[in-house]
C-alpha cells in the first residue's frame, strides 16, 4: 500500500505516517501476536484465514442476528469467501498467505466493522473548544466557529485523520463525513484507509465559497477518488430554490447521496416554514428531492406526516441522541418511527467531538437505549443492526456490514476475555451483544478494512498515533494563537 504524501497534506502526512508498511505487523508485540505469515516476505497478504473466532457476531441474510461459536473466516482479495465452523471446512495451506489465530488466550469475537452515518471529521481539532461546563452554549458555539474559520487545509487534514483513527480504534470502518472541504478529508481517508463517504457542502455557512458548481466538478471525477463523493447542505432552508434544483439534477445524474441536518431544533423548523411555507420533509417532497438517496440527521422535531413521508420515500435517518442531549435539542420520537413503520430506516452517528466526546458507536447505541427506555425498549439486536447492516443499507454501501460470503472484509476484532464481555451466559450467547453495548465504548484489538489489517496487536499499521497526537496538540494551540485565545 502506498503512502499518501502529496499536495496539501504532504508535510503533515510525512510526520504522522509510519515508515514501515504492512509487512512488519506480525513482528509488533511478537510474543502476543496472533499473526502467522505463510506468504513470502513483502508480498501483500491477499488470502487471509481468521482461524477459530470464539464468536462471529453478524446479521445473517434473513436480517437475523447470529452468534456463531468457534467459526473461521476465509478472505480473498478483500472479500469474505467462506464462513465455517472451525472444526469443519479446511483451506489448504497453499491457499493462505496469512493466518490470524482467533482461538487462543480466551479467544476473539469478530463483528462487522461499524458504520458511522454522520460526522464532521475535521472538527476533531476543536476538541475541548466547547467545554459544556460553565458559560453559555450559544457564546461557546460562536467562539468555536471563529476557531473553525481560521483552520488551514493542513488543520482539516490532521483533524480528519485524528477523527478517523479514533473511530477505527472503536471498531468503526465506514464514516459519512459531512463537511465544507473535500480534499483534506480525501487525503485523511487514504492515509488511514478508512471507508469514507465524502459529502461536501454545496451551500455552507463556514465555507461560503462552496457552490453546487464546485460540487459538480468533484462529481464529474467521482471515480478517481479514494472516498465516495456525496452532496451536503447544512440545512435545507439555507439553500435557494435554484441551488436545490441544481442539487436535484446532480443527485439524479450522479446517483449520489444527499445529506443535511433536519429539524434539529424547533427554531430551525420555523425558519424552514418561513422560507418555504412548510416543514422540512414536505419541502423535500414538493421539490422532488424526497428519495432513498436522501439522508437526514437529527430529525428531532418532525410531524407525524413528515415521518410518513420518510417512510413513503425510504429516506434515511441518522439518530444522534448524545448530540441532542448536549445541545438541548429535544428528544427524537422513536415510538412514532416504530408506529409508522420507519424504524428500519434509522441508523446512528457520532457527530463531531463538539457534540460527543468519544467517537464511538457502542456508547451511542447505549445512549439510544437509555434515552428511549421510559417509552420504548430498543432491543440490543436492533441496536446492533443500526450500527452494521441497517446503516450499510441506508448508506447504499452494497455488500458491507455483515460477515457473510461475498461481503467486503471490514472486520473488528474484540478480545473476549475483557472487561464488559465477561461474565456472560454461555447458554444464551446473545447476552454477549447486550454486554458489548451496555459496557459502553471499548477498543478493538485488531481491525481489518477491505481484507487488510489496519490495526494489529492494538497498533495502527499506517499512522503513528503518538506523532499524530503531538501534531494535533501543536496545531490546536497554533490555531488558538491565530485568533488570540
Ligand atoms: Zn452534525
Amino acid at each position: 500500500m502506498s503512502k499518501q504524501k502529496k499536495d496539501i497534506s504532504q508535510a503533515a502526512a510525512a510526520e504522522v505516517l509510519h515508515d514501515s508498511d504492512f509487512a512488519d505487523y506480525d513482528s509488533k508485540r511478537k510474543n502476543r501476536s496472533r499473526y502467522m505469515s505463510l506468504g513470502s516476505e513483502g508480498r501483500r497478504r491477499q488470502r487471509v484465514l481468521i482461524h477459530g473466532a470464539a464468536f462471529v457476531i453478524t446479521v445473517d441474510d434473513k436480517e437475523k442476528l447470529q452468534l456463531w461459536p468457534d467459526h473461521s473466516v476465509y478472505i480473498v482479495n478483500g472479500k469474505i469467501k467462506e464462513v465455517f465452523p472451525a472444526d469443519k471446512g479446511r483451506i489448504p495451506v497453499s491457499d493462505i498467505d496469512l493466518i490470524y489465530d482467533a482461538s487462543k488466550r480466551g479467544g476473539i469475537i469478530i463483528s462487522p466493522g461499524f458504520v458511522n452515518a454522520h460526522s464532521h471529521p475535521p472538527m476533531y481539532l476543536l476538541r475541548s473548544s466547547m467545554m459544556l461546563d460553565k458559560g453559555n452554549v450559544v457564546e461557546q458555539v460562536a467562539k468555536m466557529a471563529r476557531l473553525e474559520g481560521k483552520m488551514t487545509d493542513e488543520d482539516f487534514f490532521l483533524g480528519a485523520l485524528g477523527d478517523f483513527t479514533e473511530e477505527q480504534k472503536n471498531g468503526i470502518t465506514t464514516t459519512l463525513s459531512h463537511y465544507g472541504v473535500f480534499d483534506p478529508v480525501e487525503e485523511a481517508a487514504k492515509a488511514s484507509q478508512q471507508n469514507v463517504i465524502n459529502a461536501i457542502s454545496a451551500v455552507s455557512n463556514s465555507h461560503p465559497e462552496n457552490t453546487p458548481a464546485l460540487v459538480e466538478k468533484i462529481l464529474r471525477r467521482k471515480n478517481s477518488y479514494f472516498t465516495k463523493p456525496a452532496i451536503a447542505v447544512h440545512y435545507l432552508h439555507k439553500a435557494s430554490p435554484a441551488q436545490l434544483a441544481k442539487i436535484k439534477q446532480l443527485v439524479k445524474k450522479h446517483r449520489v447521496l444527499f445529506t443535511m441536518h433536519a429539524a434539529e431544533s424547533e427554531e430551525w423548523v420555523q425558519e424552514n416554514v418561513e422560507k418555504f411555507g412548510e416543514r422540512t420533509v414536505e419541502t423535500l417532497e414538493r421539490l422532488g428531492l424526497a428519495s432513498s438517496q436522501v439522508l437526514l440527521s437529527h430529525c428531532v422535531h418532525l410531524s407525524g406526516r413528515e415521518i410518513d413521508l420518510i417512510k413513503k420515500y425510504k429516506i434515511g435517518v441518522v439518530h444522534l441522541p448524545t448530540s441532542n442531549k448536549l445541545h438541548k435539542s429535544g428528544e427524537f420520537d422513536f415510538v412514532e418511527f416504530v408506529k409508522r413503520g420507519a424504524a428500519d430506516q434509522v441508523c446512528l452517528g457520532t457527530d463531531s467531538v463538539i457534540s460527543k466526546n468519544s467517537l464511538d458507536l457502542l456508547s451511542e447505541a447505549l445512549q439510544t437505549r437509555i434515552t428511549h427506555l421510559h417509552k420504548h425498549r430498543v432491543l440490543y439486536e436492533d441496536l446492533f443492526r443500526m450500527v452494521t447492516s441497517q446503516a450499510a443499507k441506508i448508506l447504499k454501501l452494497g455488500k458491507v456490514g455483515k460477515i457473510l460470503p461475498g461481503y467486503q472484509a471490514d472486520i473488528a476484532f474484540w478480545k473476549l476475555k475483557d472487561r464488559g464481555f465477561l461474565p456472560y451466559n454461555e447458554k444464551e450467547p446473545l447476552s454477549l451483544v447486550g454486554n458489548m453495548i451496555t459496557h459502553g465504548g471499548r477498543n478493538i484489538r485488531d481491525l481489518m478494512i477491505k481484507g487488510e489489517f489496519i490495526i494489529s496487536n492494538r497498533v495502527h499499521n499506517l499512522v503513528n498515533e503518538s506523532a499524530l497526537l503531538v501534531k494535533l496538540q501543536e496545531a490546536h494551540m497554533a490555531l488558538r494563537k491565530r485568533i488570540g485565545k
